[in-house]
């Protein structure tokens, strides 16, 4: 159907908002986004100035408040979300900050899913804590758990789905309701499908949360983060930004834009080369077990097949045996890049029970599945069968 309104990109799907919207092109004509590398606006008079300043005339001030650069970055996330607006934050970190700060108070209660990155249970169960801030950790899949957690001051649920390093789907038509139900916000961290593969506002989310250090950049150059949502909340975010500081800088944008501009057509590769690698991995004698939730008989399949349209390039395995098994195929592999970051162009490989989730007591992780021979892999966009070859030499160095 035409769409004869203003807007040029008014339906328009997904791979053409990630190319093309929030720019607003200057009188220079200029083709590529450019860069604001500026931290203070001038004025055109004394009055002018004021205006700003009193909030009667929109227009940029200082790049703590407004820049440019950053405002196309949230304008892009915001379409590709289907959010009403963006901020952008210095980290995925500042993110979740931000928007706890904005939306939460002391005496206020959160219900956490246990399996969301370690740093944000931190967040949460420590700092937020201090300010009278009280958070329930629940396992992501026990919804009984969910709702037996929920008290009447509980203002907020937060989760990542799928979680990290397991794959584990959340049904979030479920908890959508169950957060409209009990009158608090939900909000989703999406940085492992990322708009491209799931769209958690279109089925009831409240607010989105980014790491935009992983797949919105998706080569792995700069820190950033993103909250997208409807304008009320994300203007109360805006406010604490604006106060607290933790913005996102002009080049970092910058560089998120362009990522943002491949962001499709590099999920869908990461996702291909993740399920030929899941189904690979299972052939192999060393391997015990595959958590890749576009397996067929991954739990979370069938869920996964209906609210993502990928099934993302995260995945982990256990190897016969114990840690010292894990760590020699891990020392095995010749170019896999052995670090904890993900949504990269290089493929990285980690071992989750000694790095990212070593904080948590042996008990902690053995509710969470987490075993010493799990390894988890970030597939990256080499040939699939290079990375195969590079398993291979791991699993021949297991002795
Ligand atoms: C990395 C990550 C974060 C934190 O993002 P930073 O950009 O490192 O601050 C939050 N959530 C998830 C799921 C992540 O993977």
């Amino acid at each position: 159907m035409t769409d004869y309104s203003d807007d040029p990109l008014a339906g328009a799907g997904l791979d053409t908002l990630a190319v093309r919207a929030g720019i607003a092109r200057t009188h220079e004509g200029e083709h590529s986004e450019p860069i604001f590398a500026t931290s203070s606006y001038v004025f055109g008079s004394a009055a002018e100035a004021a205006a700003r300043f009193g909030g009667e005339e929109s227009g940029n001030v200082y790049s703590r408040y407004t820049n440019p650069t950053v405002r196309t970055f949230e304008q892009r996330i915001a379409a590709l979300e289907g959010g009403e607006d963006a901020v952008g934050t210095a980290s995925g970190m500042a993110a979740i900050l931000s928007t706890a700060m904005a939306l939460l108070k002391a005496g206020d209660h959160v219900v956490c899913s246990r399996d969301v990155f370690g740093t944000t249970t931190n967040l949460f169960g420590k700092y937020l804590a201090k300010f009278g801030i009280e958070t329930s950790f629940v396992p992501l899949l026990d919804g009984a758990a969910w709702e037996a957690a929920i008290r009447p001051e509980t203002a907020m649920l937060f989760m990542e789905t799928p979680s990290n390093p397991l794959c584990e789907v959340a049904d979030l038509a479920f908890f959508s309701d169950l957060a409209k139900t009990n009158d608090c916000l939900l909000v989703v961290d999406n940085c492992f499908c990322t708009p491209a593969l799931q769209k958690p506002i279109a089925m009831g989310a409240d607010i989105v949360v980014h790491s935009a250090t992983k797949y919105l950049d998706g080569q792995g150059r700069c820190v950033g983060g993103a909250v997208v949502g409807r304008r009320e909340h994300m203007a109360e975010v805006e406010t604490f930004l604006r106060t607290c500081g933790p913005t996102m800088s002009a080049f970092n944008a910058w560089v998120f834009l362009k990522g943002l501009e491949t962001l499709r057509i590099r999920m869908q590769a990461h996702s291909d080369a993740a399920l030929s690698l899941a189904r690979w991995l299972r052939e192999q004698p060393e391997v015990e077990r595959v958590y890749y939730a576009g397996l067929e008989d991954h739990p979370g399949h069938a869920l996964a097949k209906r609210q993502q349209s990928a099934f993302g390039g995260v995945l982990s395995f256990e190897v016969k045996g114990a840690r010292e098994q894990a760590w020699q195929c891990i020392d095995g592999t010749r170019f896999l890049s052995l670090t904890a970051n993900l949504g990269d162009a290089k493929t990285t490989i980690v071992h989750p029970a000694t790095t990212t989730h070593g904080r948590l007591t042996d008990e902690q992780r053995g509710l969470a599945g987490i075993g010493q021979n799990l390894i988890r892999i970030s597939v990256g966009l080499e040939d699939v069968e290079d990375i195969k070859a590079d398993l291979r030499r791991g699993f021949d160095a297991i002795g």
